[in-house]
């Protein structure tokens, strides 16, 4: 099968958490490659912004919409795919990216603190990737499903443990599972599934947990840069944010099942798996 033309004209793209960071330039990416993309964020002040930049010359002219959407929120979730139907058709592509990270010792870990964590990375994935799929399973008139590609944003923390970031870690190898299921259960239908692993790229993110980290540790920021974060890296070099979106949309334009199921790490190195 032909892998030349990465082409994604005629696709509709849902991106969560697109109104910032990793998500906003998986959202460009998507577009520049001829994708509907939806910027679905709880901030829609951020998601109209890419939304509208996407679609003038910041992004030169694709097509986007901005939607409201807390993934927590399973009737929001719900409302939200009906109306990306109506204006946009039913998904193709789905990239389950919105995320948080909350740092603190497991000894010091509210469960509020725990419990949103889990909430926002696994629900959330959980609510996104079952809506979508409502609209892939559908059969067209030759009893064919639509079928599509769902791409859940893990991390590096998917296969590696950090201090501090338990709750973290736990969502990012729980991704695994519910990918690697669908993977399974999506295949009869046309669907694929796949988990990006990103090592640290320097979102909003990030910038919160160098100076948290430099206090819980007890060490300076840039200690907590070049020996915490990107100690393990084969260069000291941080993952950019288009090194995850032209990841992403490698997968998403992959024709077959030859590719499901499948983990890819993108960080220089730090983990290998
Ligand atoms: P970011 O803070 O720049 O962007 C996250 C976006 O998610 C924000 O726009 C925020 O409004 C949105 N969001 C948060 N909670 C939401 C909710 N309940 N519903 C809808 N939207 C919500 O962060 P980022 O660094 O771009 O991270 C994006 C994803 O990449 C996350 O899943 C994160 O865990 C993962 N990741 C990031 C890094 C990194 O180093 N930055 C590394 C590996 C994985």
């Amino acid at each position: 099968m032909s892998t030349a033309n990465p082409s994604l004209s005629g696709k509709v793209a849902i991106v969560t958490g697109a109104a910032s960071g990793i998500g906003e330039q998986i959202a460009r990416t998507l577009a520049e490659a001829g994708a509907r993309v939806v910027i679905a964020d709880m901030n829609l002040t951020g998601a109209q912004r890419v939304a509208d930049d996407i679609g003038g010359r910041g992004g030169k002219g694709g097509q986007a919409m901005a939607v409201a959407m807390d993934v927590t929120d399973e009737r929001a979730v719900d409302d939200g795919f009906g109306n990306i139907e109506a204006a946009f058709g039913p998904v193709d592509i789905v990239i389950n990216n919105a995320g948080v990270q909350i740092v603190s010792p497991i000894d010091q870990f509210s469960l509020g603190d725990w419990k949103k964590i889990l909430a926002i990375h696994l629900d959330g994935a959980f609510l996104v990737t079952r809506a979508a799929l409502r609209q892939m399973y559908r059969k067209d008139a030759d009893g064919q499903a639509r079928g599509g590609t769902v791409i859940f944003m893990g991390s590096v923390h998917s296969h590696e443990a950090s201090p501090l970031k338990s709750a973290y870690v736990t969502a990012k190898h729980g991704l695994l599972g519910l990918s690697r299921t669908l993977a399974k259960e999506g295949a009869a239908h046309g669907v694929r599934s796949h988990v990006v692993c990103p090592g640290f790229v320097r979102t909003a993110l990030v910038e919160k947990q160098i100076p948290e980290q430099a206090r819980s540790l007890g060490i300076s920021e840039e200690e907590v840069v070049k020996n915490v974060m990107l100690r393990g890296t084969v260069d000291g070099e941080f993952t950019t944010t288009e090194d995850v979106a032209e990841t992403v949309r490698f997968l998403a334009a992959f024709p077959s099942a030859a590719l499901t199921g499948q983990v890819i790490t993108v960080s220089h190195g730090w983990n290998m798996h």
